[in-house]
């Protein structure tokens, strides 16, 4: 979801924006009025995020999962070794994709129980040497999440946070690299984000592709090439509302965890819904549930779907049910939802 506002702002802009006589779909990336939206866009994400003076933000393409090589590309240049939490499909890719071209270790996983859980993880087991530890920060399929970040010492910490950024405050210190497809949280597709620390920036190997390589954007203002000006125009609209409407961060995650505690705790009061994902680990942006038969999951989906709730088939490699309550969501929806599932269950339990 996008927030209305920001959709009736672009559609108000749509054929003309401010004074430019054009719509931002007509106008050169390099025209003052396009320099404007990237910087402001690029400004309301540092300011929100509050992201320190030594990280660069770049908006980039090729979705997160173009950051699974980039990434490594870049910082595959000591030991050419780094660790990986595998906490689910994304997390998993990450690891695939980066095994091409250097060591990767896995320092712990939860594929035993069908990611269902954050594992423990054990300091003492991690590669002082390694280039990056690589996290999903947040498990969009299982909807498990970090609510502690591993101690990984020098080790730049690299976070997928495809599905979670810009959903509460983080301590963007903490990292060495954060990268993020926009489509989830934070603006159409076509843009990716990546916060990179300064000194991670200009280390890639000689033979990275130019599009690939860090130094390539840094260097040119994420203009190197076109950029996807359209979707970078509308994520400077969502800062803004958050900033403006929402008020910040704080006020943007205590909204998520209300929407996400009115899930919950139905879900565990339920006597035919249960939710999956282990307590502790619970996200706060993706809500998967099961009623314990596939028939009765998959009669819910259609007739939740026919009273207009969409979206809410579990991913296909698990089934079940999934509530994705991002940012957008408001308040109503999940209660909306709640009702509809306490109807739901009155008829089937
Ligand atoms: C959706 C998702 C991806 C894939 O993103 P693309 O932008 O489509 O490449 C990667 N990681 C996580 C955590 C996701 O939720």
């Amino acid at each position: 979801m996008l927030p209305e506002s920001v959709l009736r702002r672009a559609a108000d802009e749509m054929l003309c924006y401010k004074s430019t006589g054009q719509s931002v779909m007509e106008m050169s990336h390099r025209s003052k009025a396009f320099g404007e939206i990237i910087e402001s866009c690029e400004s309301l994400l540092r300011e929100v995020m509050s992201i320190p003076d030594n990280y660069k933000v770049l908006f980039l393409q090729g979705g997160a999962s173009s950051q699974f090589a980039m990434v490594p590309l870049n910082l595959f240049n000591g030991s050419g070794r780094a660790d990986f939490v595998i906490t689910g499909q994304w997390a998993k890719k990450a690891y695939q994709e980066a095994s091409r071209y250097g060591q990767c270790n896995i320092v712990a996983s939860s594929a035993d129980k069908t990611f269902s859980y954050i594992p423990e993880l054990d300091p003492s087991t991690f590669d002082k040497d390694a280039d990056y530890f690589h996290i999903c920060q947040n498990n969009t399929i299982y909807g498990t999440a970090f609510k502690e970040l591993p101690d990984t010492g020098n080790v730049p910490l690299v976070a997928d946070m495809s599905s979670n950024i810009l959903s509460e405050p983080i301590d963007v210190s903490k990292y060495g690299i954060i990268y993020a497809g926009a489509q989830k949280n934070l603006g159409p597709a076509g843009v990716t984000i990546v916060i990179i620390r300064e000194d991670l920036v200009g280390r890639a190997r000689d033979n990275t592709p130019t599009m690939f390589n860090y130094a390539t954007h840094v260097e040119n203002g994420s203009m190197y090439n076109t950029p996807p000006t359209y979707a970078i125009y509308i994520c400077m609209l969502v800062l803004e509302y958050i900033k403006n409407e929402i008020g910040g961060l704080e006020k943007m995650a205590e909204i998520n965890r209300k929407k996400a505690a009115i899930l919950y705790d139905y879900l565990d009061s339920s006597s035919l819904f249960k939710g999956t994902a282990a307590k502790k680990d619970r996200s706060i942006m993706n809500v998967p549930f099961v009623t314990g038969s596939e028939e009765l999951d998959a009669l819910f989906v259609k007739e939740a779907a026919e009273a207009g709730f969409v979206n809410l088939k579990g991913h296909r490699s698990v089934g079940g049910m999934r509530a994705s309550i991002y940012n957008a969501m408001p308040v109503e929806g999940v209660t909306a939802l709640v009702e509809f599932m306490k109807e739901f269950e009155k008829k089937h339990a």
